[in-house]
């Protein structure tokens, strides 16, 4: 039985790397060692850095001007990082509220010494159905607006930005490059890489370089927590993960050859259509997003109860189709369908849900 892991994250990643992951473990680049036993201060793994970030930049079409950082810590740790260094001229910064990760980003920015977080625009009334209105001109002076650009449990997403003269600051865990934006629109840009590109173990943090020479900059943070110790460092202030930076290399080699983020978000396109364009025509399942903001990768429904949900949930699980229960908050089933997932696992799953419904009525 093939199996396909729909998985919110850790998450699928693409069939050919792993083969390649397994074919090469033993033996990197014919050094005699295993990529997981290399030196972070080796040639073999300076190389593969440089070879990373330049590949990562390529494929966003960011130039000089953007400096790229592989951390730990998670996406979680940039909602202090964040604030930390650059709320750091008026001390301010704004928040846009479109659910559960960005109440936990504004949470967290709050908790910064001397840093004010507001929220200039919510979504909660709707619950989180919708990405909020976002106000043309803030009214307040910011050092920047931070968006989450897909809403991984609420299965929203931003299909434009907001025209705002603030730097703007994006999540962008759970679609950072499977759907496209103008990369050059962000002063910075994080993303937990255990969503798209790698597994668990790996944040990627693409800023301007302006941000760390900024006079404003704090001279004494602690250098885990400083964007400027980091970078000037290559990231290497401590021991990086060298394995999932390997990974992500691979899994970017391997976007490449989907045509780029322009290719692989055409195909999420159509991934995305062909299971919303079910959900819109079944008379059982039903996905409460606002049509014209709905995410490309997390794609969330529901029967009218929740005996129903869980009976789904078991015959998909013996069917293959895994890890499609929905985020406790929400509940019912969420489909995410990154990258990785090929466009067969989509419509597998579409017939599958269209046959319980036809036996189910
Ligand atoms: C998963 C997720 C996070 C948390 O990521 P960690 O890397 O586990 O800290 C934050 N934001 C969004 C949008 C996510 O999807």
């Amino acid at each position: 039985m093939t199996i396909y892991n729909f998985a919110a994250g850790p998450a699928v990643l693409p069939k050919p790397v792993l083969e390649q992951v397994q074919k090469e473990l033993l033996d990197y680049d014919h050094s005699g060692m295993s990529i997981l036993e290399i030196s972070h201060r080796s040639q073999l793994f300076t190389d593969l850095y440089a070879d990373t970030k330049a590949r990562l930049k390529q494929l966003m079409n960011l130039g000089d001007d953007y400096d790229v950082l592989f951390l730990q810590g998670g996406a979680t740790l940039q909602f202090t990082m964040v604030p930390l260094n650059i709320a750091t001229k008026h001390h301010r910064a704004a928040y846009i509220d479109s659910g559960h990760w960005s109440v936990r980003a504004i949470e967290e920015a709050g908790k910064v010494p001397g840093v004010q977080a507001d929220i200039v625009a919510t979504s909660k009334a709707s619950g989180y159905t919708e990405i909020p209105q976002f106000p043309d001109v803030l009214k307040d002076t910011y050092d920047y607006l931070h968006i989450t650009t897909n809403n991984t449990i609420e299965g929203t997403a931003y299909q434009q930005l907001p025209q705002t003269t603030t730097p703007l600051v994006a999540d962008m865990s759970s679609n950072f490059l499977g759907q496209q934006y103008d990369f050059t629109k962000f002063d910075l840009i994080y993303a937990g890489a255990q969503k798209n590109l790698a597994p668990a173990g790996l944040t990627i943090v693409v800023l301007k370089k302006q941000l760390l020479t900024d006079p404003n900059h704090p001279k004494n943070l602690p250098a885990m927590l400083d964007y400027t110790a980091l970078a000037n460092k290559d990231s290497a202030l401590n021991t990086p993960p060298v394995f999932q930076i390997y990974m992500a290399n691979l899994v970017l080699q391997w976007l490449e050859t989907q045509g780029g983020v322009a290719g692989i978000a055409q195909l999420n396109q159509k991934k995305a259509a062909l299971l919303y364009n079910f959900l819109d025509s079944s008379k059982l399942f039903n996905n409460p997003v606002k049509p014209a903001q709905r995410s490309l990768m997390n794609v969330p429904f529901l029967t009218p109860d929740k005996a129903t949900d869980a009976k789904v949930i078991q015959a998909a699980t013996a069917a293959g189709f895994l890890n499609l229960k929905g985020h406790r908050s929400v509940g019912g089933l969420r489909a995410s369908i990154y990258n990785a997932m090929p466009f067969t696992g989509v419509e597998k799953l579409v017939n599958f849900l269209m046959d319980f419904e036809a036996q189910h009525q």
